[in-house]
């Protein structure tokens, strides 16, 4: 976990969005989907993902640092690993950044000292300016225009622990590692434990299995699953303290160590905008999706009918990800949405061929042509696997940029069609050349 500090405007969001910004732009900027400003995961590098958090800004307002954003900074700041400190390197040191800086250096944090906008600056002449700060780490970026980016990735990736409370869960093939996400009270410990229970297999009452285990072993009709770690698999406390645990970060490590997340909403309450914001990051991660709608068992036929509508309209960006009916109280639904969870995991590893993905792409072409742009058309030649996790497929070919959006769709619907992928978002990566 990485937190950034600093006051209002040196650029923290911007920095934020340069780390965690999709490169394959798997997740638009789709309305419902609401993006999390306070937290994501940095994928730049695939080998190291970190979780990343933008504490806000601190305005200097809050007593010496004692108000609400301070307090949520501190606890930004208590539980990460590195702290980037970030200043404006148009503005020059202000009484408020050495206010923070003494602060960081009471908090005994290791920091950096990120000086943003040295687009158009003498960046040693800006880097002198903040020589009195004596920080050792002292990186000169430009957020607004990506530059020095990857030089700060470098410099951070080597100060993060391996693994800490990112434990990855070791793969163990046939067995489906599945996450049950969701905000509180949607059900999910209900859900769990009625699973776990038809096995006689509570997690915390296993002697030797920690309470807070961050995996549990189960088997469902013969099969084998695993359930990773959320809020559901802890016992049960009390509801006030539930809804305080509500950590994204928890969230953030289950959505990583699942193949299928199962978000989990409430029939009477909607899509909330935390549900929206679970869901975005399941998007973002490019797992597996099925959406269970839980508490069926209270709705009547109108409530019903409202809820099916409402949600087809609030989930139109990801409809490809099914959705079940359930009620975790009577354990109805399990059955469909354990089908769904098999489905979804089928498309999601499911292994191409360089021949299918050929002709996929040549009669996705043939039976509709890309659009002339500006005099020119794009020349697709062949498409082979890229890997699975989501499925992804490479298309080479010439003058690809000129490929609309809707093109792009296009193509992402065929081959979902074609390929009868259900459950899983799908990747294209445009290569020009062969
Ligand atoms: P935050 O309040 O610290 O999160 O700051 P923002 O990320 O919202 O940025 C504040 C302002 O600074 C915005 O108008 C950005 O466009 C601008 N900004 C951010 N990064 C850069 C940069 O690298 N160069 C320049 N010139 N402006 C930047
Ligand atoms: P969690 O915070 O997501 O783990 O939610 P819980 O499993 O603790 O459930 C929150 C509340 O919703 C509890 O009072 C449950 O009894 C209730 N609940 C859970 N599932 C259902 C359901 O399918 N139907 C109904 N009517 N209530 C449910």
């Amino acid at each position: 976990m990485v937190a950034l500090v600093g006051r209002p405007n040196v650029g923290k969001s911007t920095i934020f969005n340069a780390l965690t910004r999709s490169r394959d732009a798997l997740v638009h900027d789709e309305p419902g989907v609401t993006r999390d400003r306070n937290y994501g995961i940095c994928r730049l590098d695939e080998d190291h993902p970190f979780a990343l958090c933008d504490t806000g800004g601190m305005s200097g307002d809050e007593e010496g640092l004692a108000g609400a954003t301070a307090r949520q900074a501190r606890s930004a700041v208590g539980e990460a690993d590195l702290v980037l400190f970030v200043v404006d390197g148009r503005e020059g040191p202000s009484a408020l950044d050495e206010n923070i800086l003494h602060w960081l250096r009471k908090s005994g944090r290791r920091f950096f000292l990120v000086v943003n906008k040295t687009d158009g600056l003498e960046e040693q002449a800006v880097l002198g300016e903040f020589a009195r700060f004596g920080v050792d780490r002292v990186i000169p970026v430009s957020a607004a225009h990506q530059r020095g980016i990857d030089d700060l990735l470098e410099q951070v990736i080597p100060e993060l622990p391996a693994e800490r409370d990112v434990e990855i869960v070791p793969d163990e093939p046939g067995r489906i590692r599945i996450a049950f996400l969701g905000r509180p009270n949607v059900g999910k410990s209900t859900l769990v434990n009625r699973l776990l229970g038809e096995e006689r297999m509570i997690a915390s009452d296993v002697p030797g299995t920690t309470r807070d285990s961050i995996a549990v072993d189960m088997e469902r009709d013969g099969r084998p699953y695993k359930l990773i770690d959320t809020a559901g698999l802890r016992r049960r406390a009390k509801v006030e303290e539930a809804v305080e645990k509500f950590s994204v970060f928890k969230t953030l490590q289950a959505i990583e160590n699942c193949q299928v997340a199962v978000v989990m909403l409430d029939a009477g309450e909607g899509v909330t905008e935390q549900d929206a914001t679970v869901l975005g990051h399941v998007l973002n991660s490019g797992r597996a999706l099925v959406i269970a709608v839980n508490k069926w068992d209270g709705q009547d036929k109108y409530t019903r009918e409202q809820a099916v509508s409402m949600l087809e309209r609030k989930l139109s960006f990801c409809e490809w990800a099914e959705r079940v009916t359930i009620s975790a109280k009577h354990g109805t639904g399990l059955k469909e949405l354990f089908k769904a969870i098999h489905r979804a995991h089928a498309s999601a590893t499911h292994e191409f061929s360089t021949a299918e993905t050929t002709k996929a792409l040549q009669v996705a072409v043939e039976s509709f042509p890309p659009p002339v742009v500006r005099g020119h058309v794009a020349k697709m030649k062949f498409a082979h696997p890229g890997g699975a996790n989501p499925p992804t497929f490479i298309v080479h070919g010439n003058r690809l940029t000129s490929l609309t959006e809707s093109y792009r769709r296009y193509l992402e619907n065929f081959f979902r069609k074609r390929f009868k992928l259900v459950g899983t978002p799908i990747k294209f990566v445009f290569k020009e050349g062969d």
